[in-house]
């Protein structure tokens, strides 16, 4: 476009691209925005007024050269743009589509006070796949590889994000994943309505084509012993994710109709993907009244999950307030005009019934000191109990680190909550007790986003260049 009018802001208010109707999204499994056309996104670019201080960038966990590439798209220069963002993010097109854009990049955009942030998500994810689509593929004719090579174990965002840094600098990647797909959570949790399955599949042939080999179907500690992979490659990283649940202990918490969030989702993934995965069954919730008790993304998802499936009456009760809630702001408000009701400081007593569950005891909350987190503590109103019938429960309190005992065992440490201890004294960023292992990711911060996720692999194969003594040269943004 022609060069804007420095009040491009005022003159053309921030706009997403257009979602799909209420009405027939709830009805389908695709993902509810839709695309930019060049125009629009270069239009939506030309609103950054690029303010000398990029609160954007830095509020980026990755911290993406956010002006930069709006002004690129906004030249018309899609293919730089494209190359600029996977200087510092493996994945654009996943955080353009899941990053809780509100809190972090568009959160500190300089106009989102009044004036309506740049839509910096919906451009991430215009350039990527616009780019794609016309054939830009990475360009790694200039790597020469340095004959080291690395195990991934784990091809969730994490994995990737170190393996694609690892192969950007002539390290051979070599990802094992148990699932017959790469993405870990981005397949295995994430709803097509928030990530069309498609597009993982189209970084997996992008990866390949950059060399990545990925070893599917391939469980470390079953199929093949981390001593292999230790024997056979110079390094290890881990990026395993955490996937026990946080257990709620509630009364008649195992009645039948009380069923845990990500099976529940994953069964239906597999449905949605004609491809089911073993150990998680398909469960249909049509017609059902539901109650899902939480109030994080996870919870979020179950809750749109159920109202696609045709259940008669989806509830999401949670026990802080509204502000409270970890999950994104848009995400809860996809799930209210959806449908789905919410009870905020109710907090899960008991389960309710005798053969099957038939409701959930709640007590009121009022918000009390803050707990060490900052956050502040819900504490029972003493006699406001009350029960929502339901035919389903939907167990969401989140997930907690679960390391396998061979990982222990190879003198690998954790902190008590079962986070790995990593960069302890002696040992580099992302490197674990064992001095040829390193870990990043959801195994490491505990449950959090694809963002950081990415960010942690990447920072990882930093450390492990490093050490194996390739340069590793920062990120360079000439445009
Ligand atoms: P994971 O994505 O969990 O990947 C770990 C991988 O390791 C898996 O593929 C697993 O199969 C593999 N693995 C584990 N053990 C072995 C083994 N022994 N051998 C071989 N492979 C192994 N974040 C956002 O930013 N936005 C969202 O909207 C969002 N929504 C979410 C919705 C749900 C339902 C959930 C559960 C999480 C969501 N998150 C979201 C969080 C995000 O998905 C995670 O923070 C992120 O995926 C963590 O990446 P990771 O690579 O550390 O782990
Ligand atoms: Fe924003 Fe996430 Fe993209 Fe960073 S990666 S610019 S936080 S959407």
């Amino acid at each position: 476009m022609d060069k804007p009018s420095n009040l491009h802001f005022l003159e053309s208010p921030r706009r997403n691209p257009e979602e799909v109707a209420i009405p027939i999204r709830v009805r389908e499994w695709g993902e509810i925005y839709g695309q930019f056309e060049d125009e629009g996104a270069a239009d939506q670019s030309a609103r950054c007024i690029n303010c000398g201080i990029p609160y954007c960038e830095w509020q980026c966990p990755v911290h993406n050269y956010i002006p930069d590439w709006l002004r690129l798209v906004r030249q018309g220069r899609l293919f730089e743009a494209a190359d600029l963002c996977h200087q510092t993010n493996a994945l654009p097109e996943m955080c353009g589509r899941i990053c809780p854009q509100d809190r972090l990049c568009e959160g500190a955009c300089t106009l989102n006070d009044g004036l309506g942030a740049v839509t910096i998500g919906s451009v991430e994810k215009y350039i990527t796949d616009e780019a794609i689509k016309q054939g830009w593929r990475p360009d790694l004719s200039d790597v020469q590889p340095t004959g080291k090579k690395v195990a991934v174990i784990g091809a969730g965002p994490a994995g990737l994000g170190c393996a694609d840094r690892l192969t950007r600098h002539g390290v051979e990647a070599h990802v094992f994943d148990k699932y017959p797909r790469i993405g870990g959570l981005l397949t295995y949790g994430i709803p097509p309505f928030k990530l069309e399955k498609h597009v993982v599949e189209t970084r997996r042939e992008i990866m390949e084509g950059m060399g990545i080999r990925f070893h599917l179907g391939v469980e470390v500690g079953k199929d093949v012993q981390l001593d292999e992979l230790l024997a056979d490659y110079d390094a290890v990283f881990l990026g395993m994710g955490t996937y026990k649940y946080v257990d709620g202990r509630l009364e008649n918490q195992d009645l039948p109709g009380v069923i845990a969030s990500l099976p529940y989702l994953i069964g239906n993934i597999g449905q949605v993907l004609e491809e089911p995965l073993e150990g998680f069954d398909y469960v249909n919730l049509k017609d059902q009244r539901v109650v899902v008790l939480g109030g994080g993304d996870t919870a979020m998802d179950c809750v749109r999950t159920a109202i696609r499936q045709g259940a008669s009456e989806v509830t999401c009760a949670y026990r802080r307030d509204e502000e409270n809630m970890p999950g994104s702001r848009r995400e809860v408000k996809n799930a209210r005009d959806e449908g789905v009701q919410f009870l905020f400081n109710r907090q899960p007593v008991a389960i309710v019934g005798d053969d099957r569950v038939t409701g959930v005891k709640l007590v009121e909350t009022q918000l009390g000191d803050p707990d060490e987190a900052g956050r502040r503590r819900p504490e029972p109103v003493a006699g406001s109990e009350q029960v929502v019938e339901a035919d389903t429960v939907i167990i969401a309190f989140g997930f907690r680190p679960n390391p396998p005992e061979w990982l222990t065992a190879a003198g690998v440490q954790t902190h008590e909550d079962g986070r790995l201890i990593v960069a302890a004294e002696g040992r580099s960023e992302y490197q674990t007790s064992h001095e040829k292992i390193y870990a990043g990711g959801d195994m490491v911060r505990g449950a959090d986003l694809v963002v950081t996720a990415v960010y942690e692999g990447r920072e990882a194969a930093h450390s492990i260049l490093a050490n194996l003594g390739i340069e590793a040269p920062t990120a360079q943004h000439e445009t």
